[in-house]
């Protein structure tokens, strides 16, 4: 047996006004991902923000046979920019490991656990991008 390729999917949603009930829905490329879309209630009238989805094809060695799907979208904390504070010695574990937690921080993990986090996964050599990433991951345990 062969797997069959991946050409195209269609999705349909389908949504609810909230005051007068009625259904509407969207197909697949009117579907937004990244940005609320809207949309006006034919019914009411009533401008309704339709919120992000996210719409994962499961392709390439992953084992799962379910059919695309669509899932709400998980808010993420957008980082705010690091803001460089004075480091102790540019470059050295220490600056690198605050660093790190203050980008932690506006991902909103409170210090205590950020920096247990930052300690627990960080050698010697590491990039602070490979750091945070290796923190934050020790979250999703
Ligand atoms: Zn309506």
């Amino acid at each position: 047996m062969k797997d069959a390729v991946f050409s195209e999917y269609e999705v349909d949603i389908h949504l609810q006004c909230p005051n007068c009930k009625k259904y509407f829905r969207i197909r697949n490329y009117e579907i937004p991902q990244d940005t609320p879309s809207y949309h006006n209630c034919l019914e009411c009238s009533e401008g309704l923000a339709i919120q992000p989805f996210t719409i994962s094809v499961l392709q390439d060695g992953k084992k799962e046979k379910s059919p695309p799907k669509a899932t709400p979208a998980k808010k993420k904390k957008k980082p705010k920019k690091a803001v460089a504070t004075k480091p102790d010695a540019p470059g050295s574990a220490n600056s690198l490991m605050k660093q790190a937690v203050q980008i932690m921080k506006t991902y909103g993990f409170g210090y205590r656990e950020a920096k247990k986090a930052v300690e627990k996964v960080y050698y010697a050599g590491m990039s602070l991008e490979e750091l945070v990433k290796k923190a934050l991951s020790e979250f999703e345990k």
